[in-house]
């Protein structure tokens, strides 16, 4: 009686969290596909030169939630960037271009909170980013170094001070 007991309500339990997982499951699904649709203005101009790069050399893989571009024609694109010899990589949407392999090595985790924040802002990201530059240059901070959206990337990359 108890086994009988025991297996009837272990089996409606069982039922029930497989379909509260399954839901959780299919919200997450859900989520993931509409983030990526919300970022993908700027995810297909990161796709464009990025395999583009690839086509004068450059190499791909996909690294947590981004698609890498690196070397080759890549590199050559992030050299010649406003300051591009100092930068290691940049993200566009789910897209991160970097110079190198190792390049992308010491960036990840920054680009990481770029696309973070581009799962975030969509479509808006890149004027926000422009504003908010604009805003902390405005009352006399840094472009770059002090807009919000680097401060949080340099923070949660364990807040390396130049790079
Ligand atoms: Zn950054």
């Amino acid at each position: 009686m108890r086994v009988v007991i025991s297996s009837s309500f272990g089996c409606g339990s069982f039922t029930a969290l497989n379909h509260m997982n399954a839901l959780k499951h299919a919200m997450m699904a859900l989520r993931k596909i509409a983030v990526i649709a919300w970022a993908s203005p700027y995810s297909i101009i990161g796709l464009l030169i990025g395999c583009t790069g690839v086509i004068f050399g450059g190499r791909v893989r996909i690294v947590g939630p981004a698609i890498e571009f690196y070397d080759g024609g890549i590199k050559w694109f992030v050299h010649r960037l406003p300051h591009g010899q100092f930068t290691l990589a940049l993200t566009l949407g789910h897209i991160i271009l970097g110079q190198t392999d190792a390049a992308l090595a010491i960036a990840r985790r920054h680009e990481v909170v770029h696309v973070a924040q581009y799962e975030r802002w969509g479509p808006l990201m890149l004027p926000a980013y422009l504003i908010a530059s604009c805003y902390v240059y405005y009352t006399g901070k840094r472009f770059y170094r002090d807009n919000p959206f680097e401060r949080e990337a340099y923070d949660k990359d364990g807040g390396e001070q130049d790079r």
